[in-house]
């Protein structure tokens, strides 16, 4: 961690993966395979998105926190775990960092979680209403089924829920929690959103309640993904004004289709500008042909960002595909090609590989 923290404050332009957890052992595999393809590359750290072992569609050995477990520990990668924290009681999240410390991982993004917007999906189809009497809904998260669930019949769910008695209803309760109970020991990130959170009543007041989650005790700051570098500027200014001083590293999407695209967007409530819709919609069945435009543009956003001098790295979207993300690095000249031990990993478990 140290050694990141070093690297974070270095000048040096950086990279980090964001990751969410399979569904099956089979796709387990092949994802600790991509994380050890992609560490060639030299990421600053690998994020692992929050699904717990027991909920729908998930099992013990493709949680989040097996998957995460399985990059710090076999890979030998810094690791981030999300966690979040709404709908669970504080035992269980208390429960889930004492996991999370155990296993070895010492970097935790904190987050109120919910339905929207989720930066991350898999290509999976359109959200789908499930079970329960029209009062309950289940919706594909990043690559994970949810149910939402709403205490009023009427109510559109959603948006809506309900804080477990003596629960958390926002992420700066859970960095406080993380703060109180753990002290230094977690590395803590937070989310951010350049467009304003949706839920917010203004941009000016979520973006107070971001200074309060850094001034509960977050390191660093991850966006939600973004299409136009201004986008992020102004958020960055905005910030600096109201005296958010930590790192902010942007969320970067590189479009891969047009499915996964046409969910982020519905999902997150972000708008894509016209100029990228007009460009995508007579290609949209032309996979590579998208995919080819969204490095295209994902090289442009990255260049203006990093010439700007306002951003320490480039956090990465990768929807757990490899080509796309590695081919904008490369373009960029941040894939570093540190010919690492190929599979297995036969001596990355030993802690003093990692230091
Ligand atoms: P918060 O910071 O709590 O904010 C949520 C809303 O509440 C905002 O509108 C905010 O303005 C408002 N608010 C905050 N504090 C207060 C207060 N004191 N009083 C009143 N209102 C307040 N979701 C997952 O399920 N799993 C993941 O792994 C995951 N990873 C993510 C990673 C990134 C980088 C991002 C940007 C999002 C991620 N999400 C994930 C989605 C996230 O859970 C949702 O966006 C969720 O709706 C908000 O989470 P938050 O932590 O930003 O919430």
């Amino acid at each position: 961690r140290e050694k990141m923290r070093r690297r974070m404050d270095s000048g040096d332009k950086w990279f980090s993966l964001e990751f969410f957890p399979p569904r099956t052992a089979e796709g387990a595999v092949n994802l600790i395979s991509r994380f050890d393809r992609m560490a060639a590359g030299g990421p600053l750290f690998l994020d692992v998105t929050w699904h717990p072992a027991g909920d729908p569609g998930s099992d013990k050995e493709t949680s989040s926190m097996m998957i995460a477990s399985t990059a710090v520990n076999y890979c030998g990668l810094e690791t981030i775990l999300h966690v979040t924290c709404c709908q669970q009681r504080q035992e269980e999240i208390t429960g889930h960092l004492h996991r999370a410390k155990e296993l070895g991982l010492k970097n935790i993004m904190a987050l109120r979680g919910g339905v929207a917007p989720a930066p991350l999906l898999s290509g999976s189809p359109q959200p789908s209403v499930g079970v329960g009497g029209g009062n309950e809904k289940t919706l594909e998260v990043r690559g994970h089924p949810v149910t939402m669930t709403s205490s009023n019949p009427t109510d559109p769910v959603g948006d809506h829920w309900e804080a477990e008695e003596g629960g958390f209803s926002c992420a700066t309760d859970l960095v406080k929690h993380i703060r109180s109970e753990f002290g230094d020991y977690f590395d803590i990130c937070v989310a951010g959103y350049p467009k304003g959170h949706p839920e917010a009543k203004s941009f000016e007041e979520d973006l107070q309640h971001l200074k309060e989650k850094v001034s509960a005790g977050a390191d660093f700051i991850i966006t939600q993904l973004f299409f136009e570098a201004d986008t992020f500027f102004r958020f960055v200014k905005a910030c600096t004004e109201i005296g958010i001083s930590c790192p902010i590293l942007p969320g970067i999407f590189p479009i891969q289709g047009y499915t996964s695209l046409r969910q982020l967007v519905k999902l997150s409530k972000l708008e894509v500008p016209q100029k990228i819709k007009d460009v995508i919609e007579p290609i949209k069945d032309n996979d590579a042909a998208i995919r080819n435009y969204g490095i295209e543009l994902a090289v442009n956003l990255c260049r203006e960002l990093l010439d700007s001098g306002l951003v320490p790295g480039l956090h990465f979207y990768t929807l757990n595909r490899e080509v796309a993300t590695t081919e904008v690095l490369k373009q960029l000249g941040m894939w570093t090609e540190d010919p690492r031990r190929p599979l297995p990993w036969a001596v990355s478990a030993n802690p003093k590989r990692r230091e």
